[in-house]
């Protein structure tokens, strides 16, 4: 039989918001929702994509006048016209041994700093047959988390769960109406994971981004709470509007259009967490 594969965009060590203590986050290519104000807007795609890098650009031009006789996407040819050569892939595949391999290299320095590895994206879950071959190799040797919006097949993520010591659950927009406008796809789909999840007995923490207008509202951040109180959950995470949100999407020839206004950003009321006992941390 082949060997599974998965597409990985970025592997970053040493990071510290990714979960508990020090962290190797994987970002796995491909995500089935669009939420408006992604900010890896490079993890989306199910592929590998060409990126381009702003630093030392002279400005000539000849990746963008490539890139439009293909819709605004850079391509290899681009990459290659380009004097400075600054448009670079984006997406490598690796086999599950190899990754397991890369990412227990360090494995001593992470268990010292109390952390591990953290699977994110894109959505991890996308990929989840070669994210648990992985996750089931590295079982019992580094602390396993990853990050998700949950939108993934149920027999995928039960599959998955019984080799992950944390669950980081993205609970974004609890109305469904607003969740498909703003999110794309249906959310009881994210409801029926975050179940499976908080029945499993993985630690889960859920985490909500604040934006402004949108997540952040008092309705919403109700919902949220009540939704996470029900599951017997005590922890939550609130995750700052991030403004660089949009900053990446010229790397990839696209706009960003957030559908809010980005200077609304503001503080939360935590009072429907205080009244129901949860804890939250804003990041
Ligand atoms: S081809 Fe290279 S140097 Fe010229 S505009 Fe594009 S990125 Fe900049």
């Amino acid at each position: 039989m082949d060997e599974l594969k998965g597409l990985i965009f970025s592997i970053e060590e040493f990071a510290v918001y990714d979960g508990p203590g020090i962290r190797t986050s994987v970002f796995f290519k491909g995500c089935p929702l669009r939420c408006n104000w992604c900010h890896n807007p490079e993890g989306l795609e199910m592929r590998a994509q060409i990126v381009r890098s702003p630093n030392g650009c002279l400005g000539c031009g000849r990746c963008d006048a490539i890139a439009k006789k293909h819709g605004g996407e850079y391509t290899q040819e681009a990459a290659d016209a380009c004097p400075r050569h600054l448009l670079r892939p984006s997406g490598v595949w690796y086999g599950a041994d190899e990754l397991c391999a890369k990412l227990l290299k360090n494995a001593d320095l992470l268990r010292a700093g109390g952390g591990g590895v953290t699977f994110s994206g894109g959505e991890c879950l996308m990929q989840a047959d070669f994210l648990t071959e992985v996750a089931k190799k590295l079982h019992g040797k580094l602390h396993l988390a990853i990050q998700t919006s949950g939108y993934a097949p149920a027999d995928k993520l039960r599959g998955l769960l019984p080799y992950l010591d944390l669950v980081m659950f993205d609970l974004k927009l609890l109305d469904a109406a607003q969740f498909r406008k703003y999110i794309g796809g249906d959310l009881s789909v994210v409801l029926r994971s975050f179940r499976i999840a908080a029945e499993s007995g993985v630690e889960l923490l859920p985490r909500t981004p604040l934006i402004p207008g949108v997540t952040d509202t008092p309705e919403n951040l109700n919902a949220v709470a009540e939704t996470i109180a029900s599951a017997g959950l005590h922890k939550a995470e609130l995750l700052a509007y991030n403004k660089m949100a949009g900053s990446k999407y010229k790397l990839i020839g696209k706009t960003y259009a957030p559908m809010f206004d980005e200077s609304k950003a503001g503080v939360p009321d935590l009072t429907p967490f205080k009244e129901r006992g949860i804890e939250v941390r804003i990041l």
